[in-house]
């Protein structure tokens, strides 16, 4: 890999990237960027790339969320994974629009569901005969 400054040649380093969200300063380690031998240019992986701004989006309060969220920024806001998103708006558990392909989440709504869910003790989330775990066992 060429360096687009200078055409100097591009090696894969590993170090910590720093970076400043709205005041806050967010590092982080262990990233491998491409770095040039010369002019000391730094260049990301688009995958490196997205990381960091998931990761900093995540820094954010709820209030800089955008109003209408992908499924990526609600697990981001709910702290679980893509997949547990997309199971629970295909159950109709999130309230969500599909769009195409894609779906879409408003943020208001979300927000009702979570307080909803945190103000009550415990909601059972799968309420499943799959894996039956919670069944009581006659011999304690
Ligand atoms: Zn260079």
């Amino acid at each position: 890999m060429k360096c687009y400054v200078c055409g100097g040649e591009m090696k894969r380093t590993k170090k910590d990237i720093e970076a400043n969200w709205k005041g806050r300063q967010v590092v982080f380690r262990g990233m491998e960027p491409w770095v040039c031998q010369s002019c000391g240019e730094e260049v990301y992986e688009p995958d490196d790339v997205r990381l960091m701004q998931t990761l900093m989006r995540g820094t954010m309060s709820v209030e800089a969320y955008p109003e209408i969220m992908n499924v990526e920024e609600v697990a981001d806001l709910l702290r679980v994974s893509t997949q547990t998103v997309y199971n629970l708006a295909r159950s109709g558990k999130l309230p969500a629009v599909k769009v195409g392909r894609e779906w879409r989440f408003n943020r208001e709504k979300v927000l009702e569901v979570l307080n909803r869910h945190t103000s009550q003790e415990e909601t059972p989330v799968c309420e499943g005969r799959a894996g039956g775990g919670a069944s009581r066992r006659p011999y304690g």
